[in-house]
């Protein structure tokens, strides 16, 4: 599935997202920076330690934020990390630091002059977060960031299984139409 946010490709696919070519891909990181399971652990798997080793100097990162490393082996040339919020229930600031974990994303790759960006499910692995409320959160955050930065020309949401794939196109349809 994919629609057009005025310049922009927001693209939703079903996918490993190691496997991704865009300018970076986002590892759903914690904020060590040093390694974790899940998409985090499949990306330092299949990019080598060339990327733990820039992360080790990085000093870790906040929730809601971001940083960027190289892509080590892997086809996409950067790797930006970020850290999305534990889910505790939904009354601890989760959706704020959801939604400020893509912005942060993006403001990096813009940053680096970067114009395609993929992201993993952010938060709804080891961290818990509902995925039909994340997707939703994730989704608005970053049309919203599209619609007022055309610098960036394709966005894909690359997940990791069928079922997370349709929760995500239902979202962006109810988002879309609403
Ligand atoms: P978090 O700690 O932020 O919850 P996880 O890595 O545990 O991060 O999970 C985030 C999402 O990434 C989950 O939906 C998981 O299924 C997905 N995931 C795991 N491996 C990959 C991969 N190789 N490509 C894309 N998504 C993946």
């Amino acid at each position: 599935m994919e629609i057009q946010i005025g310049r922009a490709a927001l693209q939703l696919k079903q996918g490993d997202i190691t496997r991704e070519t865009a300018d970076a891909i986002v590892n759903a990181a914690n904020s060590s920076l040093l390694g974790g399971g899940g998409v985090d652990g499949a990306i330092h798997r299949a990019g080598g330690p060339a990327i733990l080793e820039e992360c080790r100097r990085l000093g870790g990162c906040e929730p809601g934020d971001a940083k960027l490393t190289t892509g080590g082996k892997l086809p996409a040339r950067y790797v930006i990390h970020t850290v999305g919020p534990i889910w505790h229930g939904g009354r601890s600031r989760e959706p704020e630091i959801l939604a400020s974990a893509y912005r942060r994303s993006l403001e990096v790759a813009m940053a680096k002059g970067l114009r395609s960006v993929a992201f993993p499910s952010i938060s709804t692995g080891a961290y818990g977060y509902p995925i039909e409320k994340a997707a939703r959160v994730a989704l608005t955050a970053v049309a919203e960031f599209l619609q007022s930065h055309p610098e960036i020309e394709r966005v894909t949401f690359v997940l990791f299984s069928s079922p997370d794939l349709q929760v995500y196109e239902a979202a962006l349809q109810s988002i879309h139409l609403s």
